[in-house]
């Protein structure tokens, strides 16, 4: 899908009380990321499909071992800023409007909005909780207490450069009228500003910086989004939150930045951005959203792709396509899992993560069974592990990573408390087994982080 197809596709005809005028609304700015990174890196694409297709390995293996890289008590917090860049006041958002967008994100990721009931049958069974969770920052780069929201004065009256969805990304630098990121490795930077075009009708509502610089990125200098100071969101001032008063009809749920977001955390939109010719034969990379072949503007749900097998009709509900508010309810639990381990691999500082419900029992009164805490291990806290009294001696406690690779492994005596030092272990997701004396898997834990 390329821009003028968008455009031919979103041009609306709107009409007044006087005259009527053509309208480009370029619903995501993605193919324009994606290009500018292939003017730095031509082979992004191929990159990224190495990566996907990581990650899709893995998800299987999971799956056949019956894991989850995240397990239904756990979630992922990760700290946002929003930057209001403004030039008028009515640009200048209000803090509500923020507080309503996080709220937005936050139903949508994890799966908690009324919208779900929009999801069809055929799909209600794989919409995924992607687990991770926006919270507006309470500590800033400095240290300093902060709302989470900083506010800008501008200039500059719009940042959309030219008719074809074209935009400038000054609004993320202060001494181009913009405001500098916070440190994009710790805080996910969301800008709010004007994306209307100059001198012609029509707005970019959203554009986001896809993840680079992935574990296969290989070369040096090769670009990383976080290096740049330009890793983020970009939300058009009008489409921002719930019930936004200025956002056109079609665009007041605040699916705008739930789209962006998932761009954030490597989705890519679910026909794959091929072009009209090559479009069913484009994939996103992710196996439980249809193919398609091109966006939809509607809840529709026609079937533009015939699958030879399992073939479904494009899933309008999700959010990577276009037809968004009104249609969009969804992420499906593979786009969940991969989204997780962006989080885990290549975002790697951004989140912390939350047990929401794991009981730890008292290591004094176990007689069977195996506690190890604390868990999250914050700040290479070590691990303790207790072992009931009632088990046999001579057990071995090995740490494992995502990969399979056991970075630590200790003999842990029976009837007694045994302390882990885990400060040589990388920060990361990792699994715990305990061997008994005959090598046998007496315990696992599938999920133990290390900060
Ligand atoms: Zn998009």
């Amino acid at each position: 899908m390329r821009l003028n197809l968008y455009i031919l596709l979103f041009g609306l005809i709107l009409s007044n009380s006087s005259k009527a005028q053509n309208t480009a609304e370029e619903i995501c700015g993605y193919q324009h990321e994606v290009n500018k990174i292939l003017a730095k890196q031509p082979n992004f694409l191929k990159l990224q499909d190495a990566w996907f297709q990581e990650a899709m390995t893995l998800y299987k293996q999971l799956q056949s071992s019956k894991r989850t890289i995240v397990s239904d008590t756990l979630y992922y917090e990760v700290p946002v800023v929003f930057h209001i860049i403004y030039n008028t006041s009515q640009q200048n958002v209000s803090d509500a409007m923020v507080t309503s967008q996080i709220n937005e994100l936050n139903q949508a990721f994890r799966k908690l909005t009324a919208d779900t009931s929009r999801i069809r049958s055929i799909f209600k069974p794989i919409a995924g909780d992607v687990k991770i969770q926006f919270k507006l920052a309470t500590v800033d780069p400095q240290g300093n207490p902060t709302t989470g929201i900083t506010r800008t004065s501008t200039t500059q009256t719009t940042f959309a450069t030219s008719r074809g969805g074209a935009y400038n990304t000054n609004m993320k630098h202060s001494n181009l009228g913009g405001k500098d990121a916070w440190d994009p490795t710790r805080y996910m930077n969301f800008w709010i500003c004007n994306m209307e075009y100059p001198n012609y009708f029509g707005i970019v509502y959203g554009f986001a910086t896809p993840p680079t610089g992935a574990p296969n990125w290989g070369g040096t200098g090769v670009t990383k989004d976080v290096t740049d100071g330009e890793s983020g969101v970009v939300i058009h001032y009008k489409v921002l939150g719930k019930n936004n008063p200025l956002a056109p009809v079609k665009y007041t749920e605040g699916k705008t930045a739930i789209h962006e977001a998932g761009h954030y955390f490597g989705m890519r939109h679910i026909w794959g951005d091929g072009t009209t010719t090559t479009g069913c034969s484009v994939d996103d990379g992710i196996f439980d959203t249809p193919n398609a072949k091109q966006a939809n503007a509607s809840c529709t749900g026609q079937n533009s792709c015939i699958d030879a097998n399992n073939d479904k009709p494009d899933q309008t509900e999700n959010y990577m396509d276009y037809a968004l508010d009104g249609c969009a309810a969804m992420y499906t639990k593979e786009q969940a899992f991969m989204m997780q381990y962006v989080l885990t691999k290549l975002r790697t500082q951004l989140s912390k993560p939350f047990i929401v419900s794991d009981t730890i029992a008292d290591p004094k009164t176990i007689k069977e069974g195996y506690v190890i805490y604390p868990n999250p291990s914050v700040n290479n806290k070590d691990l303790t592990v207790e072992i009931g009294t009632k088990i046999r001696a001579n057990y071995t406690v090995c740490i494992i990573d995502l990969n399979g690779k056991t970075v630590l492994e200790k003999q842990v005596p029976t009837n007694s408390s045994k302390t882990i030092p885990v400060s040589g272990i990388a920060q990361g997701l990792y699994t715990i087994i305990i061997r008994d004396q005959n090598g046998d898997i007496v315990h696992r834990q599938l999920h133990l982080f290390i900060e």
